[in-house]
């Protein structure tokens, strides 16, 4: 919103100058030419502080557009949180959350920018560029219906291959980004326990109780190949 208004200072002086440059400034009777530098600046930081509203605004459709997609076309509302959003969320501590009523998924500041980090790099994916993609597959299984932390983690975690490659992450890389996050996030929590074990059951592995049996699931291949 700042950003936005700075943006709309630089046009209006750039407007300012072409108009006084056709009808003359307020208490002058002719018009003053246009100072090309000045204009071409002025545009420019227009232009400039512009950009990362607009792109923020385009990055939330298109995670809005993916999230619905994986929550079996139940409407997802993403918004980015700017640092002053999170803030006065009253779930603030939580990198994410999501209201299935309404579809409304929150993601906090700094977790948007995490996971288009990830998105421009996913074959050098960290930890925690994981854990953001895990956090949208997350999210949009609250959308989807699922309150239970450790069914919609579990549930998450079998989707996570499927949503690296709805974001557009090519098909190797995906398979092994959701593996990974299974393999080495998703077991920590299990092992940090406290409000982590909330998120995590050992029930959520191949063959076991919340195996969804679906066809690209993060672990189809190590489910047949422990099947007999
Ligand atoms: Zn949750």
């Amino acid at each position: 919103m700042l950003w936005m208004l700075v943006s709309l200072f630089f046009f209006w002086c750039g407007f300012r100058e072409i108009r006084n440059s056709l009808v003359g400034a307020p208490g002058y009777d002719l018009p003053t030419p246009v100072f090309k530098p000045y204009l071409v600046l002025v545009l420019a930081l227009g232009v400039l502080f512009a950009w990362p509203p607009v792109h923020t605004w385009y990055f939330q459709r298109f995670l809005s557009a993916k999230a619905t997609e994986l929550a079996d076309n139940h409407r997802a509302i993403v918004h980015c949180n700017t640092t002053f959003d999170t803030m006065l969320d009253p779930e603030m501590l939580a990198s994410g959350h999501a209201n299935p009523r309404t579809g409304k998924i929150g993601i906090q500041h700094p977790w948007c920018n995490t996971l288009m980090a990830y998105l421009r790099h996913p074959s050098r994916a960290s930890e925690t560029e994981l854990e953001s993609l895990d956090m949208l597959t997350h999210e949009s299984m609250h959308v989807r219906g699922e309150m239970n932390e450790a069914r919609t983690e579990c549930e998450a975690v079998q989707r996570n291959y499927r949503a690296a490659k709805l974001l557009g992450v090519p098909d190797g890389t995906a398979k092994q980004n959701a593996l990974d996050y299974y393999n080495i996030g998703y077991q920590r929590r299990g092992e940090i326990g406290g409000m982590q074990a909330l998120y995590y059951s050992d029930q959520c592995a191949p063959g076991k109780a919340m195996d969804e049996h679906l066809a690209d699931s993060t672990w189809a291949e190590l489910e047949s190949q422990s099947d007999p």
